[in-house]
């Protein structure tokens, strides 16, 4: 019986590509996303794969949207926690707003996300969490005090938790994306892109979103179960951890 994948943010850039990669090898993949209709419409007519809309940093949102998602499909046995958003300035000048929406949505989500499925995954002794860290909570980057924070506390929850749950069939782990060819990176200037952040990668490119894709994959994998809370870097070699 094909497993069922739920991926956060699965309806666009590296989410997207992930719902794609576990579709192709034969899950049961629903995405979920925050609010662009417009782009979650054109994914679902494109894939076929069921696209619910919800919010993350909010836990009732996630218990509610987990279980439209279970009564479609059955129960998630494999949950990406993806989804991810920046709000970057200095510290100095970043607002409570700006704090609050990056931790709630980037780290919030991932209790939101996994406490209303870990019970299950228990009973059933099976389950795969995935978590979508960033390079930059690995190393802090200027400007994203906030999203370093969430992004390194992500790390942390996934080792915690796999810590807690590694006799049940659950295993737990962290993707540290570098720098990506997604909307997110593209609003960077392109002059920057190549002038400041290309020297900077040890392969001089982009990676591409079917490439965090292709590691969730192989963690998703049941004969992926020795392997919990690791942290598996795909960053092209620009920070080696
Ligand atoms: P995008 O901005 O391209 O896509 C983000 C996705 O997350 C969208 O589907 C969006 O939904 C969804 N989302 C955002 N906020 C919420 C929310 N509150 N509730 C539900 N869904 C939400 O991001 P990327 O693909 O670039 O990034 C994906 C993940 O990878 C993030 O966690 C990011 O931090 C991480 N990452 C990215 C890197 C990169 O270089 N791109 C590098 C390192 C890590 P909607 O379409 O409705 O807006």
């Amino acid at each position: 019986m094909a497993r069922v994948a739920l991926v956060t943010g699965g309806t666009r850039g590296i989410g997207g590509a992930i719902s794609k990669a576990l579709k192709a090898a034969g899950y049961k993949v629903a995405a979920s996303y925050a609010g662009n209709d417009a782009a979650a419409e054109k994914f679902k007519a494109e894939t076929g794969i069921p696209v619910h809309k919800w919010d993350v940093a909010s836990f009732e949102a996630c218990a509610d949207g987990i279980k439209q998602v279970e009564a479609g499909l059955g129960p998630v046995e494999v949950l990406v926690n993806n989804a991810g958003i920046t709000k970057d300035t200095a510290f100095h000048k970043m607002t409570s707003e700006q704090w609050s929406a990056v931790i709630n949505t980037n780290l919030g989500s991932l209790f939101n996300m996994t406490r209303p499925l870990i019970e299950g995954m228990r009973a059933r002794k099976f389950g795969r969490i995935i978590n979508i860290s960033s390079i930059n909570g690995q190393k802090g980057q200027f400007g994203q005090v906030n999203y370093s924070a969430a992004k390194a506390g992500e790390i942390g929850f996934t080792k915690a938790l796999a810590l807690e749950n590694a006799k049940t069939g659950i295993t737990v782990n962290a993707i540290c994306p570098g720098y990506i060819n997604t909307e997110m990176v593209q609003a960077v200037p392109k002059d920057v892109i190549e002038k400041s952040i290309l020297p900077q990668i040890p392969v001089t490119r982009l990676g591409e979103p079917e490439e965090i894709a292709r590691a969730v994959v192989f963690l998703a994998a049941d004969d992926a179960g020795f392997i919990t809370g690791s942290t598996l870097s795909v960053n092209g070699g620009q920070y080696l951890a």
